[in-house]
């Protein structure tokens, strides 16, 4: 990676870097290296690894595959997310290690955040952490500004699973079965089943290794991921269908699902994930959002681009959210009905990057 600016000094005894170089228009960021962080996990003895809140499978297939190999080593890891394990997750291997975070905080050397691009997104697992010597940020968010003691954002990886699986071979890390078929349901899941723009070689290097080396059978995995939705999920697509709309020429598609419609289905939060594919997979449609009325007074937001000139994760940071640049979120406080209005109307603005048909 090519260092073009050197943004920040810590002094956290590590001697970290924070050094971004340009890509795309963004920044990739990276401030630490496998061997810094390969030290802090031989180093130490009691470890927590968190994920983000509302968790995906790149989130819990990471933390667990982390945690798994850190037990290997012997250490002592607690795997905590706000929202534990999720029922539709819950086949991957040793899923139980993964819980809510306790009440009482509970001090630990090293504290890892995986795929969470703001502390904050920790939610109660941040609180659990009493106090930690060290604290790993590795996430491959556009929006990380780069927290902790060490750091790797990069943003060229699909999914944070990519990261931790490069992170496990650089160190000679353990890797088995169960570890390799959690980094292959996060690497699956975040890079929509190997479809998404940042899907590369590496990538297909990485699911081939972990196939091979982890004697996995990816059709059941596969299965397990895409082919065990409860009914639930699909009434409740009916339902979001019926609240389609496209603006813009075509080229933005929304649908929204009030708290009446969640509770008279039964949906759970996990049970959206995914949906909005359905209107990103419209010809012609360049952004899709999905709003949800939450039950806080706010209102989730949730949008994929298909094109790096229509950026998302800033559209959804101008909204306090953040994200990738095809794919982002927010919460935003209002109605659904006025957050709908104001988000869409600067999804419009941003489009003006398109020229308007001249006939
Ligand atoms: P999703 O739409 O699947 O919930 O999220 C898409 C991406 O945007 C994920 O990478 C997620 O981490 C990020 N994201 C979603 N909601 C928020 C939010 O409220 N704040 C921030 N910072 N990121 C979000
Ligand atoms: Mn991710």
């Amino acid at each position: 990676m090519e260092l073009l600016e050197l943004v920040e000094d810590r002094s956290s005894g590590y001697g970290e870097r924070l050094r971004r170089d340009k890509q795309g228009g963004g920044y990739k960021m990276t401030a630490s290296t496998f061997d810094e962080i390969g030290r802090v996990l031989r180093e130490h003895q009691h470890f927590a690894i968190l994920g983000h809140v509302r968790p995906d499978g790149d989130a819990l297939g990471s933390q667990l595959a982390l945690a798994l190999s850190l037990q290997q080593l012997g250490k002592d890891v607690r795997v905590w997310n706000e929202d534990g394990m999720l029922e539709k997750y819950s086949f991957l291997p040793r899923a139980e290690l993964l819980t809510k975070p306790p009440a009482t905080a509970i001090d630990v050397d090293v504290a890892i955040a995986l795929d969470t691009a703001i502390q904050n997104r920790l939610g109660t697992a941040l609180a659990a952490v009493g106090s930690a010597k060290i604290w790993v940020n590795i996430d491959h968010h556009s929006s990380n500004p780069g927290y902790g003691d060490l750091v790797i954002v990069d943003v060229s990886a699909p999914a944070t699973g990519e990261i931790i699986f490069r992170l496990i071979r650089s160190q000679g890390l353990p890797l088995d079965h169960d570890i390799a078929e959690n980094l292959y349901a996060a690497i699956s899941t975040d890079t929509g089943s190997f479809q998404y723009p940042k899907t590369s070689a590496r990538t297909f290097e990485i699911a081939t290794e972990l196939v091979r080396a982890g004697g996995l059978n990816v059709g059941k995995i596969s299965q397990q991921l895409y082919e065990n939705y409860p009914r639930r999920r699909l009434e409740l697509l009916r339902e979001l269908l019926r609240t389609m709309r496209f603006s813009e020429g075509g080229r933005v598609a929304s649908f929204s699902l009030t708290l009446r419609t969640a509770a008279d289905l039964g949906v759970l939060p996990e049970d959206n994930e995914g949906l909005i594919d359905h209107l990103r997979a419209v010809r012609g449609v360049i952004v899709a959002v999905f709003f949800e009325e939450l039950a806080d007074g706010k209102a989730r937001v949730s949008m994929r681009s298909k094109d790096e000139a229509v950026d998302v994760c800033a559209i959804c940071q101008k909204f306090g959210g953040g994200g990738h640049t095809l794919a982002a979120g927010a919460r935003i406080r209002g109605n659904l009905a006025e957050v709908e209005e104001r988000v869409l109307k600067e999804v419009g603005d941003k489009l003006e990057v398109y020229q308007r048909p001249s006939s």
